[in-house]
């Protein structure tokens, strides 16, 4: 039995972002309202904080501190959504929607960093046990400001469970936080793998196609299509590898290998600038940055990466 998981690994590599969450959900304790109310007046709580979907972290000169303490959370801004994260070492841990309106006078403040999700993942900013419960808290808290009013009837709706849930007053419907699945592969045939440029992407950047998983769909077929559709490669078998949290807003990166069955590649224009075949080696120059067209990729703590490691140590 042991021998099926043998090649499974334990953990995400430890530099992809978002993965490897320190904090304990305690999603018992989320419809707990005595205990939520204690946990978020205790002295040692901290927050996180995010003004128009930029984190709003701490800045004494030299280092950043990733999170606030309630009184500290309270004075940046009126608090338009309040989520419970979860707990670590502890310690509760609590995410703050700051209204839009202060973002201006925050970005003013020399004690405070404003800076976007993305670079702070690619530059290694904050610990990586706490990017996962940024990513969490970028979701969740998008998700909300994004779902004010019930679906079902259009009436004004209510969060509730710390913010792992919103109800509707009027119809009683339940609405629950979004995920959506998007799968994203790398078709390999023999010693090639295939790899694409979307139009919005730098020249010279390659990296795996990615499409969202459709209603009806599973993760194979999906893949299948996806590279059908956008480079006219029919795929085999599919295996999954690894997915990752991309709270851009609140995707499922869904990381498979998939066996190429053909070879001619027919690019979809609307979807990719191009695609093409790469070799173990001119893959491995991409992931050095010492490719002979100056091709790059995307960065480590992206999943796309570790893919293509994975293609080049096969
Ligand atoms: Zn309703």
């Amino acid at each position: 039995m042991l021998k099926l998981f043998d090649t499974v690994p334990l953990a995400a590599p430890v530099d992809l972002g978002f993965v490897n969450g320190a904090l304990d959900r305690a999603a018992l304790r989320r419809d707990d309202a005595a205990w939520q109310s204690a946990a978020y007046r205790a002295a040692d709580t901290r927050v996180i904080a995010i003004c128009q979907d930029v984190p709003v972290m701490g800045w004494n000169g030299t280092a950043i501190t990733p999170h606030f303490t309630v009184p500290q959370a309270l004075e940046l801004g009126a608090v338009d959504d309040a989520v419970f994260l979860g707990l670590h070492s502890g310690r509760s841990y609590f995410a703050h929607h700051v209204a839009p309106e202060a973002f201006e006078a925050l970005q003013a403040r020399a004690d405070l960093k404003l800076i976007g999700m993305r670079s702070i993942a690619m530059q290694g900013l904050i610990d990586p046990s706490m990017l996962s419960a940024f990513g969490t808290a970028k979701s969740l808290l998008s998700w909300h400001a994004r779902h004010r009013f019930c679906s079902a009837c259009g009436q004004p709706s209510v969060a509730t469970s710390a913010g792992w849930k919103r109800v509707c007053p009027a119809c009683g419907t339940e609405h629950f936080p979004r995920t959506d699945p998007v799968v994203i592969m790398l078709a390999v045939r023999g010693d090639v793998c295939l790899m694409g440029r979307g139009p919005q992407f730098p020249e010279g950047f390659y990296s795996c196609l990615a499409g969202f998983l459709e209603p009806g769909e599973t993760i194979e077929e999906a893949v299948r299509r996806e590279t059908f559709e956008e480079a006219g490669i029919r795929v085999g078998r599919v295996k999954y590898i690894q997915a990752q949290p991309w709270p851009f807003p609140s995707s499922l990166m869904i990381g498979c290998i998939a066996e190429a069955l053909t070879q001619d590649i027919q690019i979809d224009r609307q979807e990719l600038a191009d695609a093409r075949w790469f070799t173990k080696q001119e893959v491995a120059s991409i992931l050095q940055n010492t490719h002979a067209e100056g091709f790059s990729a995307p960065p480590r703590m992206a999943i796309a990466h570790h893919m293509m490691e994975l293609f080049v140590q096969s």
